[in-house]
Formats: C-alpha cells, sequence, structure tokens
C-alpha cells in the first residue's frame, strides 16, 4: 500500500517521446485542436461509464447526469477539462498515459521518414489524443477516479512532456478525470472564454453530452451549456453543414482527415434506425488487426450502448464508421442478447445496403478509384463472407486484366463481359503471388495469342475471393491454370487436329517423361496453351490450384500433396529435341530442369534449388561442348 501512495516518476515509452516531439513541433499552426482531444477523451469516458454501468448501476454513484466541464483562469494560466465519466485507476494511468498501448502505433512510428513537413501529414492520419495537450501546455496534471474504486484511489498524474511524467495516489471524492494544463507563455490567446466557446463549437458541438463553462459577466455564476448536445444523426439533413458532419467523423473515427464518403439515412418500416456511417479516406492503422476495437457505435433512441458495434458490420466492411441509433431495441441491451438478435440483424442487412449503395454512387460520380485503391483488398472479402451480396460485391470489384496489363485495378467484370470475344463462354483469370508473376504467366499466352483477356489476380485473399464467385452475368469464371485448356468455340479446327496427331507422335516422349518425374506430376500432356514456354504446370479441374496450396500450407495447413500436371508445348525447339533425347543419358536431367522451369515461373518454391541450379550448369557445358 506504501508503495502505491509514493510518487512515483517514470519514463515515457520511447515511442511517446518520439510522438510528443513530433507533435509540438507539427501542430503548431493547429494548437487549438488539443480542446478538441481532451473533449473527445471525455465524452468517451461517459460512453464507457454507460456501458459497464449496464451490467453495474452502482458505478454511477449518486451522480449520473453525466457532463463534461471546461474552465479557464487567467491569474493561474490554466485551462481544465473535467468530466465524471468512468475515470482511470492508477494502473490505467500508467498504461494510458505513459505508452501508446494503441493497436498500430508500431506501424505508424515506422512509416514516419524523420521528414517535418511528410511526418505532420502522417500524424495528421493518425490522430493525437491525449498528447495534444502539450501544443499548448508547459506542465499537464491528470487527477482522476475509476468509477467503482474507493475515495482514497484518486490518482495524479503530472508531467511537462519533456520525458517524465509522475503518479501518486491521492483522496479523491469526485469520479471521473480532471485534466488542467498549465499554458506555456505565448499561449495566453486560449485563456478567454469567448475564444474556448469558439473551439467548442466548431469541434465539439456534436458531442452529445452537455458541456458547460462558467457563466461570464459580472456577476455571474453557475455554469451554462456551451454546444448544442443533439445527436447530430438526429437533425434533419438539410441543417446539417459539411463542416459538422466532418467533425462528428472525426470523433468517432479518431482521424483528423475528413472521409471520403458518407450516408446519412432515416430508416422506417418494420424497423425504425437512423445511421450515420463514413467511408474513411484512408487505410485506419488497425485495418489488418485482428484486435482493433473501433468501427460503428451503437445507440438506442440516443443514448450510447456501445463502441464497435461488430454485430453491425460485417468484417469486410471493417473500415466504416460511425452510429446506428435504433428505435427498437431496449435500452439495457447486453453484449450477449446482441449475439442472435433479429433487430440487429436486420439493421445489419439494411446498413450493408446502404453502404454498397453509396459505393456504387462514388462509382457513378466517378470517385471510385481512391476507395478501391484503399480498400478492394477487404471489400473483396466479401465474396467469401456475404453471399447474399455477391452480386453487387461483384460488380463494384475492379481487376487488373491484360487488356491494360497494368497493376492498377481498375477493370470491372462489365468492361470485361462487354469485351469478350464472340465465342468466348468464360471469363478467365489467373492467380499468382504478384502482379508480374501473374502477368508474365506462360498459361496465358494462348490467351494473347488469340487476343483474350485475361484477369490477373495476385493480392493474398483473390484465390479464396474467386473460388466463391464461380459465375458473373451467366458467364463461369475460370482459371487459365485449371483443368484441360478448352476454348471451346474459340479452339482453331487446325489446332484441335494438330493437338490429336502431335499427342500421338510425343507419346513416346509424354511417356518417358512422365517416368522420369515419377510422382512429381500426376499426368504429362501435350498443350496448345503456351506459344513461348516449353512447359507449364496446371491443376485438375477440381483441385486447389498450386497458389492457394502454396497458401494454405503456409497458414499451417497440412494438405496431402496433390501433383501437378506437366503440359509440354510441341511447338517449342527444346521440347522437339528432347524428342530426340528420350533414349539419351541426360534425359532425367532434361525433364527435371522442364518441370523445375516451369514451377518456377508460376511462382512456386524448388524443393531443392541446388539440384536445379548444378543441373542447368552440366547442360550449358554440355552444350557449349566442356562436358567431361
Ligand atoms: P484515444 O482516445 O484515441 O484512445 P488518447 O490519447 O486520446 O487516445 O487517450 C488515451 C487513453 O487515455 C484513452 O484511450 C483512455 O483510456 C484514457 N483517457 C484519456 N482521457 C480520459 C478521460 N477523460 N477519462 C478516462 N480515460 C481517459
Ligand atoms: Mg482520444
Amino acid at each position: 500500500m506504501s508503495h502505491d501512495t509514493q510518487t512515483e516518476t517514470r519514463g515515457f515509452q520511447a515511442e511517446v517521446r518520439q510522438l510528443l516531439d513530433l507533435m509540438i513541433h507539427s501542430l503548431y499552426s493547429n494548437k487549438e485542436i488539443f480542446l478538441r482531444e481532451l473533449i473527445s477523451n471525455a465524452s468517451d469516458a461517459a460512453e464507457r461509464l454507460r456501458f459497464e454501468a449496464l451490467g453495474n448501476a452502482a458505478l454511477f454513484e449518486s451522480d449520473s447526469e453525466i457532463k463534461i466541464e471546461v474552465e479557464y483562469s487567467e491569474n493561474l494560466k490554466t485551462i481544465t477539462v473535467r468530466d465524471n465519466g468512468i475515470g482511470m485507476s492508477r494502473q490505467e494511468v500508467v498504461e494510458n498515459l505513459g505508452t501508446i498501448a494503441k493497436s498500430g502505433t508500431q506501424e505508424f512510428l515506422k512509416a514516419m521518414t524523420g521528414d517535418r513537413q511528410k511526418d505532420s501529414q502522417l500524424i495528421g492520419q493518425f490522430g493525437v489524443g491525449f498528447y495534444s495537450a502539450f501544443i499548448v501546455a508547459e506542465e499537464v496534471t491528470v487527477t482522476t477516479r475509476r468509477a467503482g474504486l474507493g475515495a482514497e484511489e484518486g490518482v495524479r498524474w503530472q508531467s511537462d512532456g519533456k520525458g517524465e511524467y509522475s503518479v501518486r495516489t491521492v483522496p479523491r471524492k469526485l469520479r471521473g478525470t480532471e485534466v488542467v494544463l498549465k499554458l506555456r507563455t505565448g499561449e495566453e490567446e486560449f485563456l478567454n472564454g469567448y475564444r474556448l466557446r469558439n473551439i467548442i463549437g466548431k469541434y465539439s458541438d456534436h458531442i452529445t453530452l452537455p458541456i458547460l463553462m462558467p457563466k461570464e459577466g459580472k456577476d455571474a455564476s453557475g455554469f451554462e451549456r456551451v454546444n448544442a448536445a443533439t445527436a447530430l444523426w438526429s437533425r434533419p439533413k438539410s441543417e446539417i453543414s459539411d463542416e459538422e458532419y466532418n467533425e462528428f467523423y472525426k470523433h468517432v473515427a479518431h482521424d483528423h482527415e475528413a472521409p471520403l464518403a458518407r450516408i446519412h439515412s432515416k430508416v422506417e418500416g418494420k424497423l425504425e434506425y437512423t445511421l450515420l456511417l463514413f467511408i474513411p479516406k484512408h487505410v485506419p492503422f488497425d485495418l489488418w488487426d485482428p484486435e482493433r476495437r473501433r468501427g460503428v457505435k451503437l445507440f438506442v433512441r440516443r443514448v450510447f450502448i456501445m463502441d464497435d458495434a461488430t454485430q453491425l458490420m460485417p468484417r469486410y466492411l471493417r473500415f466504416v464508421r460511425g452510429v446506428v441509433d435504433s428505435n427498437d431495441l431496449p435500452l439495457n441491451i447486453s453484449r450477449e442478447i446482441l449475439q442472435d438478435n433479429k433487430i440487429i440483424d436486420g439493421m445489419r442487412a439494411g446498413a450493408v445496403k446502404k453502404v454498397l449503395g453509396l459505393l456504387e454512387e462514388l462509382v457513378t460520380k466517378g470517385e471510385y478509384g481512391v476507395f478501391w485503391k484503399t480498400f478492394g483488398r477487404v471489400l473483396k472479402e466479401g465474396f467469401i463472407e456475404d453471399a447474399s451480396n455477391r452480386d453487387r460485391l461483384a460488380k463494384l470489384a475492379r481487376f487488373s486484366s491484360t487488356h491494360t496489363d497494368s497493376e492498377e485495378q481498375e477493370v470491372s467484370l462489365d468492361d470485361y463481359v462487354t469485351r469478350m470475344k464472340e465465342g468466348q463462354s468464360a471469363i478467365y483469370y489467373v492467380v499468382a503471388d504478384g502482379f508480374a508473376t501473374a502477368k508474365n504467366s506462360p498459361h496465358l499466352e494462348v490467351f494473347r495469342k488469340k487476343g483474350l483477356e485475361v484477369l490477373l489476380l495476385s493480392d493474398p485473399v483473390d484465390e479464396w475471393a474467386v473460388t466463391h464467385l464461380t459465375e458473373y452475368s451467366g458467364k463461369p469464371l475460370k482459371s487459365v491454370s485449371k483443368g484441360a485448356l478448352d476454348l471451346g468455340a474459340l479452339e482453331d479446327k487446325d489446332d484441335k487436329a494438330a493437338a490429336e496427331t502431335e499427342a500421338g507422335e510425343y507419346k513416346d516422349l509424354v511417356e518417358r517423361i512422365r517416368k522420369s518425374l515419377a510422382e512429381r506430376v500426376k499426368e504429362v500432356r501435350v498443350t496448345h496453351r503456351l506459344t513461348i514456354s516449353p512447359a507449364c504446370l496446371v491443376a485438375d479441374e477440381h483441385e486447389l490450384g498450386a497458389h492457394l496450396e502454396r497458401l494454405l500450407k503456409a497458414a499451417g495447413q497440412d494438405l496431402p500433396a496433390t501433383p501437378p500436371i506437366l503440359e509440354i508445348n510441341p511447338e517449342h525447339p527444346i521440347v522437339r529435341r528432347l524428342r530426340r533425347e528420350v533414349e539419351g543419358p541426360r534425359f532425367e536431367d532434361w525433364a527435371r530442369i522442364l518441370f523445375d522451369q516451369a514451377l518456377l515461373s508460376e511462382g512456386g518454391r524448388l524443393d531443392d534449388p541446388a539440384g536445379f541450379v548444378h543441373r542447368l550448369n552440366e547442360l550449358f557445358l554440355v552444350i557449349s561442348g566442356e562436358a567431361a
């Protein structure tokens, strides 16, 4: 106990120091945002209290009217922001105000360049939070008591933001948190009621809690409310300005940039709810973090229920931010009830439709490119996750294709379909680990020759995604590296006839290669798929495909080995030469090289790369006449 009440001085985590330094130097042109951040935290703390109190009403103590107070003192040169929200325990203070526990911070700091100009843009995207107090303050003192803890267990945290902070346990009756900023010399402009009200109006009007300030003027006493404190989404659209929407977005999304798009809609009918949803302009730092926490907030009749209501948004729309406010749910709803709730399911289905509608609108307005670049990879997960909207999602998907050969994913399936050749019955695609591998895949050779477009898929999610997208507008999607080449009506009669005779002529060679490669291949056959390469590997129609197999193995799945089919190009000089080598002493090596290079060219890994190099070098020597 004695240890706990002592003052303890601790160093900030290195990342915090880095962040503080950057912040103080890069945000000086927009100092006033510190107030928005502190009010935003106070509002979050109130929401957390309400949420925890759902299960334990005692946490309200005798003080359930939650509010935020902002005061200043010209004499002391201080600004105070006070809330009666959840508060913090000593441990929470150390965790929250001494380290950066936020997911994504590491990535953020890694992305920093050291170039102040660029980094200040980055910090704008990241969200600066509590530490922004040090932009204007030379000393910050936080006094807090967590709801549920006794009056002896208050905590005081203090720092000049230079590298260390102190914490000690102090007696405190008031629940919640009080942040006192001792302003730096030169920041006196903020010691002004009019100025502070103005900043609150600009950034925090949408906060649904009352924000109170002392009345001004001679003989004035008591506090008055300085924000509108009406839920923004409950107001008519026509009365809300873009600025108000944007400030609201920044608060709910903890973002510093305006959103890319928004949808504000009141749904009436069997279910009644309002949604105000936003699509960010950039990737949230925790998009790929399984423990990400912010998403859509759930309100019931304008009362906050919970953050990150994952049930309200499918995973593939996890970048969406905003609120859904239900008129139908009970106020005392618990997380468990949310799990399997018809009202929630109905609202989610409705919200998804609205978001997809918003994306379709972006397409019409020609603003979809930015979105796809930023979130396309996530949206594609929807093919897997959301069968009921698959067609709409497919329409929204964009790909690279041999039409442009550009890495930019700009081709829609509709574009593809309008360009299909007469007699073409399928939409063709190739999947590989990277764009270059896809683009240069030997499987494309015949398609390029015939001018048939092929989609080039190289995002990690692609192979899974396309297996769920079996057709589009009545046309099957077909991998060019699976099954026998069947171009149907597009096949040249001559090619077909030639293939048949060749199959006969190459029977011995095919047999011999098969014997040499033994269990490495399932089958060897002659193909017309290739025009440049001597050989390629294909998977059987119903097998996973080499790429997906590699992905699953990398993910730790134990898969039975499925040997591929080796297809050889009868027109290729190497293959023709090989026909004459069937009895030759080096045939085994030739066969292995043929197989290994086919594997390499589709992005596969050799199980014996040194052996490959050795065999290749031997061959060079033979050709150059140097071999022993
Ligand atoms: P963020 O709000 O994005 O989490 P901040 O830097 O603004 O990041 O705040 C860090 C953490 O400090 C918050 O997540 C919260 O846990 C805690 N915190 C800050 N202000 C308060 C407050 N007024 N009441 C309770 N906790 C707070
Ligand atoms: Mg914050």
